[in-house]
């Protein structure tokens, strides 16, 4: 089937199902295209539960689909592609969370969105890559074990030098390719250039950056900067969103490797797949899915 015709069928399945469809912003563009919303997994999430729809087709990784489930837990949520996993989230284990608690029995456990349901129920409060140093910083232990991104948790520590923190070894494979020389060869090739990048970047990359943000935040600084050109530290499919809002303006991307395989697993095909069979529907036990709702909810008051 081709591109066009694919993408007819997704529009009457979604018309017939009354389905909505969210993409992360790292999908593939033709995703992007097709979804009614596009952005980062916790905007996405909220989304979902604030729409009516009923059946939502989550174009992102696992632990995304699964924590649209935990706020709309009545709702079917489908997974295009479920073997689209994080290789991040994966990193840490609700038992490895239980022995750091035997072990640092003072220490509270703030974890990043990107981990799975279980390690979410297990944790004090979530946090996402735009609020992690306010959530550290205000929350009321100055004992911190931060997890499962040790990049984010580094900057996060530089930012609160005044707390304990303790790091969790995980990283995700594809910031983590960015390296420092990459960084210095960019700017070298683009003198005029504003250096943007994730906080899942290793620190040395980030040490160099005009602008550390998530990946909302980055959209956001380059559409409101008076400057033109850009480099971009992040998943490569950010440009999408990049270019369209800001057609005038360059973006150079800072490693030609900055694919996420997970994110780029979700196809027109598959999308149109999940809508006719209704394929994969996340699911998340009843225990995982009320801590994980609490440690959510601990995120959404603090605000
Ligand atoms: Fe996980 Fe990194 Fe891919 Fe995001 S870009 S889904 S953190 S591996």
């Amino acid at each position: 089937m081709n591109i066009e015709a694919l993408k007819n069928e997704i529009y009457k399945l979604k018309r017939e199902k009354n389905a909505l469809i969210v993409a992360h912003n790292y999908q593939i563009d033709e995703v992007q295209e097709i979804a009614d919303f596009v952005g980062d997994s916790f905007y996405l999430s909220k989304v979902c539960a604030e729409r009516p729809e009923e059946v939502i087709v989550f174009c992102g990784v696992h632990f995304m689909a699964e924590s649209a489930k935990i706020l709309s837990p009545h709702k079917k949520v489908l997974l295009p592609e479920i073997d689209a996993g994080c290789p991040l989230a994966d990193m840490v284990t609700a038992e490895d969370v239980e022995n750091l608690k035997k072990k640092y029995p003072d220490y509270s456990i703030v974890c990043y969105i990107n981990s799975p349901a279980s390690v979410k129920a297990k944790s004090d409060v979530i946090c996402t890559s735009s609020n992690a140093v306010k959530i550290v910083r205000e929350f009321p232990n100055d004992k911190i074990i931060f997890l499962p991104d040790k990049n984010l948790g580094s900057f996060v520590r530089k930012q609160v030098p005044e707390k304990d923190i303790i790091l969790w070894e995980g990283f995700c494979i594809t910031h983590y390719k960015i390296k420092k020389e990459d960084v210095e060869k960019a700017k070298s090739l683009h003198p005029n250039a504003l250096v943007l990048v994730h906080p899942e970047c290793r620190p040395e990359v980030v040490e160099l950056a005009d602008f550390v943000g998530s990946t909302k935040q980055i959209i956001d600084f380059a559409t409101a900067s008076k400057e033109k050109e850009f480099i971009i530290g992040t998943e490569m499919g950010v440009l999408y969103s990049l270019k369209k809002l800001n057609p005038d303006k360059k973006f150079y991307i800072l490693h030609p490797g900055m694919i996420c395989p997970n994110m780029k697993k979700n196809t027109l095909q598959s999308v149109r797949d999940a809508l006719l069979y209704e394929r994969y529907q996340i699911e998340v036990e009843e225990e995982i899915m009320q801590g994980a709702k609490r440690a959510l909810a601990k995120m959404l008051e603090m605000g």
